[in-house]
């Protein structure tokens, strides 16, 4: 019998397992799908890279993001396993050569790619004759198609992992709900998973929302980064605009402050990221093209200026402070008008019924070269997923076929997406406006069980600071310096 503690010390110099690890590597060991809803921080990649020593075939490891994946590897390297790798375009050609070599010669262990690499039939024939042992799916949230960080790639996996056959799967997410997590069993294909699931509270998370005019939020926002431990933080703005002109005020009032967005060059974003890293900046203004896959673990705060979209993305956002553990405080600032302006862009969104129509017939008259083009023109925030919808995702390194399915399927498929957007938006509304335990009802969304109270948000623990002077305050000021030059008086005399 295998000593999973033992291996654990020889292969990663840890002496205990932590919640969820042992029973899930074990799952997998012994030939189950596992589907593993754990937070941030809680340790999902250990999972996959000691079974993988410990299995005898190959370890594919789907992220979609490929800084995640050079991370990855460039840490499994320094901690002496040679026998992962992973494959992009950023490499060369020979050097992904040498990777498929090791691969087939049965060296490699550890293959990390994109969901693209894996969906691309090159490289499933490729894979035909290696058998896999465990196929991981990283951040499987990016399967659902109502998601925060929906990738139609995602959706393919599952014509994939009909061909690839894996012995076990295993789904990783910090962020689904209940019905969330069914998508995901579902499209995967995974059958009869063990589901891990480890509760989402951070305990070291304040949360806070307030209510404030659309021109009072700023300042609002500077008075909290001025706070004791009040920074690093990260300020999150939906507008790219009021990124920067944020950042700009906040420069203008003592705080090293950048923008991040995605209107910037690569280069540019990667080297404020940087900054921010290494403590040069003590403020970054982002909006969400900011977070995936940044890991600053002393984040005191992290400060939303406009609502975001949902749920899922406001706790994953507000989860990038107090990675380290330590006190962090999550404050929610929004305007009547913010609220009115996250409606209106969903509707934005999507097409009306005639629109549709129109968008479809065209496309039918489409050459591939013509599709690709639109499809590139359209940011992936307004109408891709239109197009993705009337295209069935059936698209792949370019190639863009012609619509497949008849236009009521798209319009209902687009009407449910639709709704789940609206349901999505009205929670977060229901977040802030609310007047329960915030805790309790970011937990419950998740499929949780809470108490209702949990005396570290403002609702169950009202502020007793920063708030606007009120004219009590103020009157309390007044005696209190009064009382001060008293005491002053007595003290010189
Ligand atoms: P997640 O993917 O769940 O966000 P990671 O897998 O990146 O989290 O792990 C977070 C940190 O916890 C890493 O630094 C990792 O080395 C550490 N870690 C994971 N498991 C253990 C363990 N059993 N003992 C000690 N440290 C661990
Ligand atoms: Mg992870």
């Amino acid at each position: 019998m295998l000593d999973l503690e033992e291996c654990l010390r020889y292969y990663f110099g840890t002496d205990s397992f932590r919640p969820g690890q042992r029973s899930a590597i074990e799952a997998i060991l012994a030939g189950r799908d596992v589907l593993a809803l754990w937070p941030t921080g809680a340790g999902k990649s250990l999972v996959y890279q000691m079974a993988a020593q410990l299995l005898p075939y190959l370890t594919l490891i789907v992220t979609p993001l490929v800084s995640l994946m050079f991370d990855q590897v460039r840490r499994l390297q320094a901690k002496g396993f040679d026998n992962a790798a992973c494959l992009t375009s950023a490499q060369s050609r020979e050097y992904n050569t040498q990777v498929l070599e090791a691969m087939r010669s049965g060296y490699l262990k550890t293959l990390f790619l994109t969901p693209e690499r894996l969906n691309s039939d090159e490289f499933l024939v490729r894979l035909r004759d290696t058998p896999i042992s465990l196929l991981t799916i990283d951040e499987a949230h990016c399967i659902c198609q109502w998601g925060h960080d929906f990738r139609p790639e995602y959706l393919r996996l599952g014509k994939a992992i009909q061909v690839l056959q894996p012995r076990s799967i295993l789904a990783l997410t910090a962020t689904a709900t209940p019905a969330a997590q069914e998508q995901i069993a579902c499209l995967l294909g995974l059958r009869h998973p063990l589901r891990l699931h480890l509760s989402l509270n951070r305990p070291n998370l304040e949360y806070s929302v307030k209510e404030v005019s659309r021109l009072e939020g700023r300042e609002i926002a500077l008075q909290h980064l001025y706070r004791r431990e009040g920074l690093p933080a990260v300020v999150y703005i939906n507008q790219r605009q009021e990124c920067e002109t944020t950042a700009r005020y906040f420069c203008e009032n003592g705080l090293r402050a950048a923008y991040y967005h995605a209107g910037m060059r690569p280069d540019e974003r990667q080297a404020v990221q940087k900054s921010f890293l290494d403590d040069e900046l003590q403020v970054i203004t982002a909006t969400t093209a900011f977070g995936m896959g940044v890991d600053k673990p002393n984040v005191r705060q992290v400060i939303h200026l406009t609502p975001s979209n949902s749920l899922e993305e406001y706790y994953q956002e507000s989860g990038r402070a107090g990675r380290d553990g330590q006190e962090a405080h999550c404050l929610l600032l929004y305007s009547q008008q913010s609220f009115e302006r996250a409606w209106g862009q969903l509707d934005e969104r999507y097409p009306s019924a005639e629109l549709l129509s129109d968008i479809y017939e065209a496309l039918f008259s489409c050459t591939p070269a013509e599709l690709r083009a639109h499809y590139l023109s359209l940011s992936p925030t307004s109408w891709r997923q239109t197009l993705n919808a009337i295209l069935g995702f059936e698209h792949s390194n370019g190639e863009l076929q012609p619509p497949q399915k008849p236009l009521e399927n798209v319009s209902a498929y687009l009407n449910y997406l639709y709704s789940t957007d609206c349901q999505r938006l009205q929670a977060m509304q229901n977040y802030a406006r609310g007047q329960r335990c915030r805790r309790s009802l970011l937990l419950e969304y998740f499929g949780e069980q809470t108490p209702g109270f949990c005396d570290k948000c403002d609702v169950c623990r009202p502020p007793t600071t920063l708030q606007p002077p009120d004219i009590r305050t103020r009157l309390w000021q007044k005696m209190y310096s009064l009382a001060d030059s008293l005491t002053f008086r007595t003290a010189s005399a």
